[in-house]
């Protein structure tokens, strides 16, 4: 039997970067995953999937609705090829999770294909399909990522009420596709089909879009994603969801107790997601497990077992995977007998809609509730340079900063590439910066990041240049 320093049980984001940083740290390392490819949910169904095909149907509405204003003439007909796009998006998946497979080879990491099971704390049955084996780990980390989750009236058939993984392999456009939760996949994906032609109809059960980002990104985004078409119906309860033919019917209450039903060919459900545990076993190492199916760990990341860690959306907190990688070194650094740190204040949030939508840090419902003062400075992107230039002149920074000693509090962006802008917002937020700090920085100019100067400078003592 072979012994390990350390096992990693799952191969997304959190697992495949504890296992790289835990061989830099010369340990014996092994990664059990239980399907053939490596990357987990983030590669091969999440993150990059998803991204390529937000990348290609903008492509598509581009060429469709804006080349023109650009002066670009097409003549003849635009195509659009749905089974090339969707090969497109597989390569791009098969390259990325290559990729990690040779990242696992290149730091003699031994990678394991089967399903983990505990036998006890330090033995791990892998199997895959008859063939059984088993190998000793003097430390574990659960890296076991999560699945979608459901409404206990729905009955997915994958077919025509489908989750993210389904939409992301679709054989057609969706005439109506009914997005049942106005949350991150349903804003993403919805309006990937939308663009490429599909009616989407967006049933969200809180007040408002994106509920826990700033209030007003959820206000811009929604008035942008309606001007592009999208229709929303908040303040809806899906009470049921039913399937006829092609047909599928999803009914909910709205704020005054009326019936409204949505007739559509696809339902996707994108309520959240739980994490994952199913097979683990995790009961024959005595890890506990919380009421709500998340493994339980202290601030350490380690359960209540003291040589088996968990990590990224199989414990609290954000369903992220730059959370996940963040824990995944933090755990190897700690098996190594270092003393790292989170602030998990600073990990960004991103919406990759268009325009995007980026935040790091408080809130100013979160500053309201817990009776901090603070200032606000606000900048819109149509007053920048950059915005004409692409046409992008939807959206704002806004920074949110302390009033009495100006340390920046939180940051929240929609606009065009605000997913890469939030990024400086961190950084200064990483470093205690004031707003007068990033106010007095050069940004370059003509850039989307001179937005995060400009609401710095109105933060500070509002004086934005540009408005
Ligand atoms: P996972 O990536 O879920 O990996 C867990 C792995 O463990 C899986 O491969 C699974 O097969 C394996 N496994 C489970 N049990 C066992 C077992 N017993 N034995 C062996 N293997 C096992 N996050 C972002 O930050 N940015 C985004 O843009 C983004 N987009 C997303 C888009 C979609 C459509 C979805 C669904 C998610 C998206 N996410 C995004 C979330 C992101 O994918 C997750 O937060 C991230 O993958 C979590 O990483 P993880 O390592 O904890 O788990
Ligand atoms: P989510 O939590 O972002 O959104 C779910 C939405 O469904 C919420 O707005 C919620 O109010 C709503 N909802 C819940 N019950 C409902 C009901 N009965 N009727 C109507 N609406 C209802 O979850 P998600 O969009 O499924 O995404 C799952 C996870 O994946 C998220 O935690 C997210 O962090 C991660 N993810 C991240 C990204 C990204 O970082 N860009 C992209 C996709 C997914």
């Amino acid at each position: 039997m072979s012994t390990y320093d350390v096992a990693i049980i799952g191969s997304g984001p959190g697992g495949y970067v504890a296992a790289i940083r835990c061989a830099q740290l010369g340990m014996k390392t092994a990664i059990i995953e239980k399907y053939d490819v490596l990357g987990g949910t983030c590669l091969n169904v999440g993150c990059i999937p998803s991204k390529a095909l937000l990348d290609s149907s903008h492509h598509y509405e581009d060429a469709m609705k804006h080349f023109e204003e650009h002066g670009i003439e097409i003549s003849g007909d635009i195509k659009l090829n749905l089974k090339k796009m969707i090969e497109r998006k597989a390569s791009v998946v098969d390259q990325t999770t290559k990729g990690i497979a040779f990242l696992m080879d290149k730091n003699k990491i031994d990678v394991f294909t089967g399903m983990g099971a505990f036998k006890d704390a330090t033995h791990i049955e892998i199997t895959n399909g008859k063939k059984k084996e088993t190998i000793e780990a003097k430390n574990t980390i659960i890296a076991t990522g999560s699945k979608p989750a459901t409404l206990p009236f729905i009955k997915l058939d994958k077919d025509r009420i489908i989750t993210s993984t389904e939409a992301l392999n679709m054989k057609e456009v969706p005439k109506h596709l009914v997005v049942i939760g106005g949350g991150v996949i349903g804003l993403e994906l919805g309006q990937v089909y939308h663009r490429l032609g599909s009616e989407v109809s967006v049933v969200e059960y809180m007040d408002r879009i994106i509920p826990t980002m700033d209030s007003a990104q959820s206000k811009e985004l929604i008035k942008v994603m309606k001007k592009q078409g999208i229709k929303f119906f908040i303040s809806h309860k899906v009470s049921a969801v039913s399937k006829k033919g092609k047909e599928v019917t999803v009914t909910a209450t709205d704020k005054n107790d009326k019936e409204v039903t949505f007739k559509g060919d696809y339902c996707l459900v994108s309520v959240g997601r739980k994490p994952y545990t199913d097979g683990l076993k995790a009961e024959n190492a005595g890890v506990k497990i919380t009421e709500r199916g998340m493994v339980d760990v202290n601030d350490h990341l380690q359960t209540n077992i003291k040589n088996i860690y968990a990590i990224g959306d199989v414990v609290r907190g954000a369903m992220l995977a730059h959370k996940a990688s963040e824990e995944g070194v933090m755990v190897a650094e700690i098996i190594a007998g270092q003393k790292p740190h989170i602030d998990y204040n600073l990990i960004p949030g991103v919406v990759y809609t268009w325009p995007e939508v980026a935040s790091v840090g408080k809130t100013e419902e979160q500053l309201k509730d817990a009776n901090v003062e603070y200032k606000v400075g606000q900048f819109p992107m149509r007053a920048l340079g950059r915005s004409r230039a692409s046409g992008d002149t939807d959206g704002f920074v806004k920074i949110l900063s302390d009033k009495k000693t100006d340390e920046v509090l939180g940051v929240h962006m929609v606009g065009a590439r605000v997913a890469d802008v939030i990024a400086e917002a961190v950084t200064a937020m990483e470093f205690r910066a004031s707003a007068e700090d990033i106010a007095r920085m050069s940004h370059a100019h003509p850039t989307y990041a001179e937005a995060v100067k400009e609401a710095a400078l109105a933060a500070t003592d509002g004086r934005a240049l540009h408005i």
